[in-house]
């Protein structure tokens, strides 16, 4: 973490220069007296930059790493504005409101006015926002009934993106994570409401497990917190986590209701630079009504010499994934997203037969949901573990993470596959290609590994 732990040291990296033959050395510490020059500075920085791993073999990522040629062309014209401006680019202030009307009306937010909506750095920015909302909206109710407001708490699945985890220390909310459990990876309704209480905000619901790929039951969950109203006269909202779901579902799963349908549904974040197909960062929030959204969490900033209202936890950022969102809106239009869609979850469910004929796996998810699965290998296996697969995956530049599963489960561990647009089956069928020569390899094994034996669980959170 730069910044956080940074070795303070002095000197530079040393890198051989294309350009000019010599050895030069790379600043780390300290700021060069004097540089390089552009040519040269380009060629040193994206040679060392090729030692990162290679974004198209990345199965690890939920985030976009290949986009159209004019997609990215338009991003590199945009990157000079600033969102935030919306009186110098009230045009690109006019392209993220159409962005939050389209995506309103894909979650079947009720028609209105304008949708009531922001862009965002990403979901985790959406979060904290419709975390913050459903905390100020529990506080105002809390307080109009004369109770106290110093204990709220939010439950979620122990499966939850850390970014969840993050809004409750930051902003003071007890976490109340409903721990998986045997054959439950992720949250259920009946467990969701047995946490709440008079001091819950709300509940999370994922449309997208991280872990597996796996949908949250948002409907049953709703349907029991309904039963929980009436029984009690508790009235907790929802906010779904549809960080990668939400530009999934309604392509290729229209018929699922995770969304506004549901009533108790207050609001929906989603990642646009997951399936929302856009380099990063861009995400979305978005409320069910103007209600949803308490009036004091919303600032204003000059428009066109009028005001326009804004929520967020930044203030700068480039609107050029933003104006990347709109181009594959307008470009690929609801059928190309189904089409691309469709494309992954065919290659993830292929991608999981096949790994399920491989032997030693044993699928903890199939790709039919998210096109995201999540595999263990068989019990009886003990010279090696997922860990070592993923290493010797890694070998073949194929990056597949492994990593065990939260507290009460955390003996088991998988690896995760993530399809993405650009993965053919082709390439598919390549992975595994490699994963059965691997496997067979780790298999003929006559002893563990030792690092196998050392046992230790190693954490991959994304
Ligand atoms: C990726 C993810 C997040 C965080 O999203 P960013 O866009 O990376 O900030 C939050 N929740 C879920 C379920 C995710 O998959």
């Amino acid at each position: 973490m730069a910044g956080v732990h940074h070795k303070r040291g002095h000197g530079g990296r040393p890198a051989a220069s294309r350009t000019s033959g010599l050895d030069v050395q790379l600043p780390v510490a300290e700021m060069p007296a004097r540089g390089v020059g552009g040519e040269e500075a380009y060629d040193l920085i994206s040679s060392e930059l090729l030692l990162d791993g290679s974004a198209r073999l990345n199965l690890a990522t939920f985030v976009t790493t290949s986009m159209p040629e004019r997609a990215a062309r338009l991003m590199a014209d945009t990157a000079d504005k600033n969102m935030i401006d919306k009186d110098e680019y009230p045009q690109t202030a006019e392209i993220e409101r159409r962005c939050v009307n389209i995506i309103a009306n894909l979650w079947h937010a009720p028609a209105g006015d304008d949708a009531t909506g922001c862009s965002t750095t990403g979901s985790s920015e959406a979060v904290m926002l419709g975390a913050m909302a459903l905390k100020w909206r529990w506080r105002a109710r809390r307080r109009a009934a004369g109770l106290p407001t110093d204990r709220p708490n939010l439950v979620m699945g122990a499966n939850v993106q850390v970014c969840w985890e993050k809004f409750c220390r930051y902003w003071d909310v007890e976490a109340r994570l409903v721990p998986v459990e045997g054959d439950m990876l992720h949250l259920t309704a009946e467990r969701a409401v047995r946490y709440c209480d008079e001091n819950t905000i709300g509940v999370a619901a994922i449309l997208g497990s991280t872990f597996d790929g796996s949908y949250e039951p948002v409907k049953a969950i709703a349907d029991a917190l309904d039963e929980l109203e009436a029984r009690t006269g508790l009235d907790v909202p929802i906010h779904v986590d549809a960080a990668s779901g939400g530009f999934v579902a309604p392509f290729i799963q229209p018929d699922l209701e995770w969304d506004f349908r549901i009533p108790r549904v207050a609001s929906i974040n989603a990642s646009g630079h997951k399936y929302g197909l856009v380099y990063p960062g861009v995400g979305w929030a978005v409320w069910r009504d103007r209600a949803a959204l308490p009036e004091e969490l919303i600032f204003d900033v000059s428009y066109l010499g009028g005001h326009m209202p804004t929520f967020s936890l930044n203030f700068s950022r480039p609107g050029s994934e933003v104006v990347a969102q709109y181009y594959m809106f307008t470009s690929l239009g609801f059928e190309g997203y189904r089409n691309l869609q469709q494309h992954s979850s065919a290659i993830a469910q292929h991608l999981a037969a096949g790994v399920a004929d491989i032997g030693p796996y044993r699928l903890v998810s199939s790709g039919r949901e998210l096109p995201v699965f999540a595999f263990a290998l068989d019990p009886g296996v003990d010279r090696y573990t997922v860990f070592d697969v993923s290493d010797r995956l890694r070998e073949r530049g194929w990056l597949v993470p492994a990593y065990s599963y939260p507290p009460e489960r955390e003996d088991l561990s998988v690896l995760r596959i993530v399809v993405r647009a650009g993965m053919t089956f082709g390439m598919a069928d390549q992975l595994l290609s490699d994963l059965r020569t691997k496997t067979e390899a780790l298999s003929k094994l006559d002893r563990p590994l030792p690092e196998t034996m050392s046992g230790g669980v190693r954490a991959f959170r994304h």
